[in-house]
């Protein structure tokens, strides 16, 4: 056989083989455009991304895909794109039952006023419970698929989350005075550790110590809470340095700032996640970066509490990983929308520095994505599409009018795209939106349930009153 049709045989003989060899996967997602958030930040036009057994196999262009493998499930959405589901790396979920109980008060007022003797009378297991499937609601239909929480009754909130098929950092709360849930810092903590016990190897749920702030918490309770995350390597999330009142009284009983505190008597954990970190300064910064802390930043809850503005551009350069969070949605947001925390932050950081080049879009898409997921130590499984990671994406549609015409993909997904334009959300590797239909949490049942339950909140907080 000549030469040249030797090689022709041969090719065809290979196609041939590799249609045969076609690899099963149980679902491929395709779309106009993939925004892996991959190491060369790639943005793969006409692309797919395949999936087996909760994780990605591979991503690539559409063709490459659709010839390797085949899928049981399929999701082409040739008008949309497609990109890692957002993770958020604070809030407290089960607040969404307090949505606008109390709004445009001070911080502390909002707290000590409304917001503790609320929570004292009706947080139960059964409001944690419904509260937090309303806020999955809400996050997965604007494309989180990763939720950093705090709050009580933890183990209902790690229920509902695994039930709904989302990925949660769930933080059991530690406080220095009678909770809904435990009544001293002592049984808040040995629950903990069951709950991070009966947890642990679960692959949606990271269970975390939470002990809410230093001005909450008594010496002893904060160096336990470290002692506690270290002991079974998991998180400890809390807030520091929201407000300058935080920082100052701080400075007042302990003669240092939050920060250099927590780094004084061991409260520090390996995985520690400080959320807002408004007030922090240059020391506070070269701690955090010592300690390895990430920050989560909430842009609205800081405009709405007027706590301050965080100089995000300050800690991404001292090499710190900033995620970006809601908040609650009690007051000092009101909502779950990370979309609306991307174009907030880029917004934000552009307007205090003065400087319209500050903060990128494309570096607010990292905050929301694979830097957010750094931030939870989790980068090495979420936060990104790349080959062997969890099948967490999202389809966002580019129908819209919003949508047109298209240029950068990070700058739309930071300023003209919305949290309702998300279509499809796979978490570890399950469908749980279909085309905006939630297929594991029942929307109608939630909502009547969330009325029901302020309903409730309303009258408790008439009793007595005149
Ligand atoms: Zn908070």
């Amino acid at each position: 056989m000549p030469l040249m049709m030797k090689t022709f045989v041969s090719l065809v003989l290979l196609c041939a083989g590799a249609a045969q060899a076609q690899e099963s996967a149980d679902l491929i997602v395709s779309a106009a455009q993939v925004v892996t958030m991959d190491a060369k930040r790639r943005v793969i036009d006409n692309g797919a991304v395949a999936v087996r057994g909760g994780r990605i196999l591979a991503v690539g262009p559409r063709a490459e895909i659709d010839k390797a493998y085949k899928a049981k499930q399929r999701i082409d959405q040739p008008e949309a794109l497609i990109a890692p589901g957002l993770v958020n790396t604070h809030t407290h979920a089960a607040m969404s039952l307090l949505r606008g109980l109390a709004d445009d008060k001070p911080l502390q007022e909002w707290l000590e006023k409304y917001i503790f003797p609320a929570e004292a009378k009706n947080v139960t297991p059964e409001f944690v419970r419904w509260g937090t499937r309303l806020a999955m609601l809400e996050m997965m239909l604007s494309g989180t698929t990763t939720y950093t929480d705090m709050y009580y009754f933890e183990d209902e909130v790690a229920q509902a989350t695994k039930e709904a098929g989302m990925r949660g950092v769930l933080g059991q709360t530690i406080i220095g005075f009678p909770a809904p849930d435990y009544k001293t810092p002592q049984e808040a903590l040995a629950a903990t550790e069951k709950f991070i016990a009966k947890w642990k190897n679960d692959p949606l749920i990271t269970p975390a110590v939470a002990p809410h702030a230093v001005y909450t918490n008594e010496e002893a309770t904060l160096r336990a809470a470290r002692e506690l995350a270290d002991k079974h390597g998991v998180p400890l999330l809390i807030h520091v340095s929201e407000t300058q009142l935080e920082n100052t009284s701080t400075h007042a009983k302990t003669g240092s700032s939050p920060t250099f505190y927590l780094s004084r008597i061991g409260g520090i954990a390996k995985r520690t996640v400080f959320a807002h970190g408004v007030w922090m300064g240059v020391r506070d910064r070269q701690t955090a970066r010592q300690f390895n802390v990430g920050v989560a930043h909430c842009p609205s809850s800081n405009m709405k509490m007027a706590s301050g503005v965080l100089p995000v551009l300050e800690f991404l350069r001292f090499g710190i990983p900033v995620g970006l969070g809601p908040d609650g949605p009690a007051g000092s947001n009101n909502d779950f929308n990370m979309f609306e925390e991307m174009d907030l932050a880029a917004k934000l950081a552009k307007s205090m520095n003065f400087d319209p080049q500050a903060l990128p879009a494309a570096t607010v898409v990292e905050m929301a994505t694979i830097m957010g997921a750094r931030v939870l130590g989790m980068e090495e499984q979420i936060g990104s599409l790349e080959a062997g990671k969890r099948a967490d994406l999202i389809t966002v549609s580019l129908a819209e009018p919003h949508a047109f015409p298209r240029h950068d993909p990070y700058s739309m997904l930071v300023y003209s795209l919305k949290g309702s334009d998300v279509r499809d959300v796979v978490i570890e590797g399950r469908v749980t939106v279909r085309d905006r239909k939630p297929l594991t949490l029942n929307r109608a049942e939630i909502l009547a349930k969330a009325a029901e339950l302020r309903a409730k909140v309303d009258a408790s907080l008439r009793e007595g009153k005149p």
